[in-house]
């Protein structure tokens, strides 16, 4: 079934039922060489992505993996090395192993650490594209814990322009908190310091959609709304959120993410000169509960939160249908797509081009399916 194209007539969107995609994409990555876990891993987070509401990480990411595993840059079937494990103070490895697989390891070590220590932090050094980092902070929200991570990431080409600059200079570095509370459901923060995920461009690119005003500049510096600015050469940026302030944080993350872990910064010397994506980071991972202040916090978290969601309510508010917390978009967006995800058509013909290029190079089993098939 197609749900109706864009406003701007953009391609048709095909509803593809969640659990058969999920499938698929497990049967690709074993197909490419991962290990059933590993493939059953990043099956869930691309999925997951989705759910959540993040076409930007979800399976749209694949052809991007493919190739870079083709070309020798993501390694599957990963152990991360730990490199300093001072107890409460972890530095580990990810040897460019997939990320889905190995921030999954590294955040399961903190978060025993955190558990024994009360606090834990960790870094998280060259791991190939580590997704949605709502993810991980999820994880250290399951296991009661609060989670603050600092990403950054590097490609071939950065994609982010500094405030003040025309040049992109760094990449699109996620900030994310996550919060447990008894009382109620957990807030989660998790964007990215550009005014939109580069992703989100690839997803308009394909779906022929404009990006929002202000997110985008051409390679002359020119405000832009036209997502392909990005893809074709010479190449535009991104702009970073709220002006000076996405600007800075971007900068934090990337200090913190990739220097202080041992990873390399995006500065032109240390750029890939293959397909793939970098990520390094860095995250606190502590328990609330050590701090003895439970009663208080969900007294105070609940009173808070209510308060913020009895103003008034502008044209935004009524069409949100209230004012929403962090963390709330991701969780509608699940119930919502529960049994079927949105992929548009440009998205779906990128992921069959990528079952061939798997089946090409693996020449004997039986070959993956064109995901389109799924299709009802
Ligand atoms: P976004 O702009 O959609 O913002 C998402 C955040 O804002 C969430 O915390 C969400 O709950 C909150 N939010 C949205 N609407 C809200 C509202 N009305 N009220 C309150 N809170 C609201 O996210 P983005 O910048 O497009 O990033 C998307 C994803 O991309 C993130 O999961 C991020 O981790 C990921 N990302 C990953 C990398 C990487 O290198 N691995 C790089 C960039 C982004």
């Amino acid at each position: 079934m197609a749900e109706p194209a864009g406003d701007n007539g953009g391609p048709a969107l095909r509803d593809v039922p969640t659990t058969p995609l999920h499938g698929w994409v497990r049967q690709l990555f074993e197909a490419l060489g991962s290990s059933a876990d590993e493939a059953r891993l990043t099956a869930d987070h691309l999925i997951g992505a989705n759910l959540a509401g993040h076409d930007s990480h979800g399976v749209g990411m694949i052809p991007t993996y493919v190739d870079a595993c083709h070309a020798g840059h993501l390694s599957l079937n990963r152990e991360i090395d730990v490199i300093v494990d001072t107890g409460a103070m972890l530095v580990v490895d990810g040897g460019m192993g997939i990320g889905q697989s190995v921030a999954r390891q590294a955040m399961t070590l903190a978060i025993e650490r955190a558990n024994a220590h009360g606090i834990a932090l960790l870094g998280l050094r060259n791991a190939h594209h580590i997704g949605r980092i709502g993810h991980w902070a999820e994880m250290a929200i399951e296991a009661g814990l609060v989670g603050i991570h600092f990403t950054n990431a590097m490609t071939t080409t950065p994609v982010v322009a500094p405030h003040g600059g025309i040049d992109a200079r760094f990449v699109t570095n996620p900030f994310t908190v996550g919060i447990p509370r008894a009382d109620g459901e957990p807030i989660l923060l998790d964007f990215a310091t550009s005014a939109i995920a580069h992703g989100k461009a690839r997803v308009a690119m394909n779906a022929g959609r404009a990006v929002p005003e202000g997110s985008v500049i051409d390679a002359a510096g020119r405000p832009t709304t036209d997502p392909r600015v990005l893809f074709d050469e010479p190449g535009g940026a991104l702009r970073t959120f709220a002006e000076h302030k996405g600007h800075a944080l971007a900068i934090v993350c990337e200090l913190l993410g990739a220097a202080l872990t041992g990873g390399v910064t995006g500065r032109d010397a240390n750029l890939p000169d293959r397909p793939g994506i970098v990520n390094n980071m860095l995250a606190i991972v502590f328990d609330p509960a050590r701090l003895g202040t439970g009663p208080s916090f969900e007294r105070e978290a609940t009173g808070f939160v209510d308060w913020v969601r009895s103003s008034r309510l502008d044209a935004i508010g009524e069409a949100l249908g209230g004012v929403l917390m962090p963390g709330e978009p991701e969780r509608r967006s699940r119930a919502a797509r529960a049994r079927h995800l949105p992929l548009d058509d440009s998205t779906l013909a990128q992921l069959a081009a990528a079952a061939e290029a798997v089946n090409a190079r693996r020449g004997s089993g039986v070959p993956l399916p064109d995901p389109r098939s799924l299709i009802g």
